[in-house]
């Protein structure tokens, strides 16, 4: 990863980045205003093409009235605002490197990744390259596009030097490069397997086609400026391919029913078998016959998977967890769930008791307490409707729901199965997380073994997403931690890169029209980038107006300043994308001002003085709180990564009714779990000011636990209201204390 020059020769040890252009230009736009323009129609607004149209129409109109004519238009009509947007020279993907060693969590972290690196120096024509992988996605949503009988499939990339957290929040780190054309059939032809064996040989020979130009790049090094200013030489290499299973049967050449990492035949998927490899393939392909590879193999050795037309490439090993389709959809909603209701179908002694008891849990499911992260169910039904987003919403609900309704078994299985999912879906993972995930998922085999006691699955579970889970750990020791890398994100970009053009386009012939306003989007994110990084954007519209019409040239005083922008926001794009912090914050704005007595009748609270005096007692005196038995010691809350919540604490919330959130508050930072946690319902949030000091505090009533244990079938806390000669127990704390649950109760 040493340094070069533009043209790949070595940089001298310690020698600076070269120079940037860093002239500040506006080009191709005459100036920031017409930029800020094209950027709020064409990207935030979404305008077609027709809109635009009219509104420069209506623009030019104004002008005639007012007889402007001296006044140049910010553009003359719609074929000049396009033509000025087509004629952006950016768009080059812009990406940032991260190694970090250490714990696993991003790709760059994982095996895989330093195994590639070290097969890249071992040869002398790539030693000394960067190596970047290529990470593809495909979804199974096809776009049918306009009324025409054509489908596509759209192919996604990103680069796996991005962190999992830049690829969360920026829609550019997942951009797609292609539609892939499958074709349909007529009715008949459709269901042959001739035909279905053309479409997968299309599908892999198009992917050939589209990465073709990637293969050079992948065993001779290419130039790249990378974000620290400095040159180096690049290897490109397949990273992870994200896929849901129906992809993954395509694209791994496997029969339907079968494993598409490992040999395990579907009758014995609770553990994982040998590992099938490029290798493999062709070992098998030359020793057997179709059939027997077919059977025994579970091989379709018609289909020549695209990874075997690129260097190192194995798509067996590239194929990895797929959370939202294998564990939360899957294993979890199509299975888990569904087994559920089956079994209170079938134990019920009539229909009519069956009906009862689910319609117990749909109420149960809607009296969910409100908590951040949580969400309501008014209706479990329609399955099938279902968003991925409903089945995460389901999975933190659907436990305590329904204890009592079916054996403590059953509740013990799903119980170990949300472990297995929280554990998981970190952001970064130790050698204990990963011995924990193996434990877990075994205790998930033996208890899931009571579906097929009791008659419910006697077929056992031949189930290929559900089989996926264990090849889990390993994929994670190879490739980092999956979450952000998953097909929740490609369906993410489903509505950014499809839906939305979609809509905005004219219906009619809508692909080509859609690959362009992508391409447009993309020049004007990268321009906006490449403004931001020469500091054009830093002012506010109306300073550069007054400035550009005040005076021509920029002062000595402006250039400093111009200067210190950029070195700033050199400096943030040097440091960590985002700070492993979380915090509470206040809106910006309190709500209302009023004084003590009215917010005492206000809140319902008379005792509310009381409160506030406590807590500045304990806040002022931190050394002693025994003055104030009603308020507990509290600790800053542990914080985790990028994070944010809303905690809701309103009269009205949609006019569904009032909205107070249970939160937890951290109360013994030595003890991990809920031990060093109270849960509390927020009755109101407040700030006041006193002796010169802002406090931002929450208006609590408190809950305790039940017990020093969580419940033994369910493995949850069990709290009820904290009394005091049958009141509730109510304090002031500061909003500090609020511990916000990082990545447990995130997507
Ligand atoms: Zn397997």
């Amino acid at each position: 990863m040493h340094p070069t020059l533009d043209d790949g020769q070595p940089l001298p040890p310690d020698a600076p980045p070269p120079p940037r252009n860093n002239a500040h230009c506006w080009d191709p736009f005459p100036d920031r205003v017409a930029f800020k323009f094209v950027e709020q129609t064409f990207e935030k607004a979404e305008n077609s093409e027709e809109d635009i149209k009219h509104l420069l129409e209506i623009m030019a109109a104004r002008d005639v009235l007012y007889s402007a004519d001296d006044i140049p238009s910010i553009f003359h009509n719609a074929e000049h605002y396009f033509d000025t947007l087509d004629a952006i020279r950016h768009g080059d993907v812009k990406w940032k490197s991260v190694v970090r060693m250490g714990r696993i969590s991003n790709l760059m972290s994982g095996e895989w990744a330093n195994r590639q690196a070290e097969e890249i120096s071992r040869d002398s024509a790539t030693h000394g390259s960067m190596l970047m992988p290529i990470v593809l996605g495909a979804n199974k949503t096809t776009v049918s596009v306009a009324t025409g009988n054509q489908e596509y499939h759209p192919l996604y990339m990103s680069l796996g030097n991005l962190t999992n957290n830049m690829r969360h929040a920026h829609r550019e780190a997942v951009i797609p490069i292609a539609f892939l054309a499958i074709p349909k059939g007529k009715r008949n032809a459709a269901d042959s397997d001739q035909f279905q064996m053309f479409k997968k040989q299309l599908y892999h020979h198009t992917i050939t086609y589209i990465l073709s130009p990637l293969r050079p790049g992948m065993t001779t090094p290419q130039v790249f400026r990378c974000p620290d200013g400095h040159f180096r030489r690049v290897i490109f290499e397949l990273g992870r391919f994200i896929a849901d299973y129906p992809k993954q049967v395509y694209l791994s050449g496997i029969v339907q029913g079968w494993c598409p990492k490992c040999l395990a035949l579907p009758e014995d998927f609770a553990q994982a078998s040998d590992l099938r490899t490029r290798k493999l393939d062709e070992d098998l392909r030359a020793a057997y016959d179709t059939k027997t590879l077919w059977e025994t193999f579970g091989f379709v050795s018609d289909v020549t998977p695209f990874t075997f037309y690129f260097p190192r490439a194995d798509i067996h090993k590239l194929l990895t967890p797929d959370l939202l389709h294998q564990l939360i959809k899957g294993t979890f909603k199509d299975h888990i769930v569904a087994w559920v209701e089956d079994y209170i179908c079938a134990t019920a002694e009539t229909d009519a008791e069956a009906k009862r008891i689910l319609h117990d849990i749909d109420r149960q499911l809607a009296a969910v307490p409100a908590f951040p992260g949580l969400r309501k169910f008014p209706n479990r039904h329609n399955f099938a409707q279902w968003t991925g987003n409903d089945s995460k919403a389901l999975r933190k609900v659907f436990l305590p729901a329904i204890v009592g309704y079916v054996l403590d078994d059953m509740v013990r299985c799903i119980a170990v199965l949300l472990d297995f999912t929280y554990l998981v879906r970190r952001s970064a993972h130790t050698t204990e997380d990963l011995s924990n995930m193996s434990a877990t998922l075994a205790e998930f085999h033996r208890l899931r073994t009571i579906f097929e006691e009791v008659g419910i699955r006697p077929e056992g579970f031949a189930l290929p997403r559900q089989h996926a889970l264990v090849h889990y750990i390993r994929s994670i020791q190879l490739f980092g931690s999956p979450n952000g890398l998953c097909s929740s994100i490609t369906e993410s970009c489903h509505i950014t890169a499809v839906k939305r053009p979609w809509r905005r386009s004219s219906r009619k012939n809508a692909l080509g029209q859609i690959l362009h306003t992508l391409t447009r989007l993309n020049k004007l994110a990268a321009t906006c980038i490449e403004f931001t990084r020469c500091s054009m954007l830093q002012s506010k519209l109306s300073d550069y107006v007054w400035h550009m019409a005040g005076q021509q040239d920029t002062t000595d005083a402006d250039r400093a300043m111009d200067e210190r922008y950029r070195h700033e926001a050199e400096a943030m794009a040097a440091a960590e994308p985002y700070s492993e912090s979380a915090s509470v914050c206040f809106p910006t704005r309190p709500t209302y001002t009023r004084c003590l007595e009215t917010l005492e009748d206000a809140l319902g609270q008379p005792r509310l003085t009381e409160h506030l005096c406590c807590f500045l007692y304990a806040t002022l005196n931190s050394s002693s709180v025994s003055m104030c038995p009603s308020t507990p010691a509290l600790c800053s809350p542990r914080t985790g990564g990028m994070h944010q919540e809303y905690i809701r604490c309103t009269p009205s919330w949609y006019k569904l009714g009032p909205c107070y959130d249970t939160v937890l508050i951290n109360v013994n930072e030595d003890t991990i779990g809920m031990l060093g946690m109270m849960v509390a319902h927020i009755r109101a949030f407040l700030s006041f000011v006193y002796d010169a000091t802002r406090y931002e505090c929450a208006l609590v009533d408190w809950f305790e636990l039940d017990g020093d244990e969580p419940d033994p079938v369910t493995g949850m806390w069990l709290a009820k209201p904290e009394l005091n000669n049958g009141n509730r127990i109510t304090s002031i704390i500061p909003i500090s204390t609020i511990q916000l649950l990082c990545g447990a109760s995130g997507a």
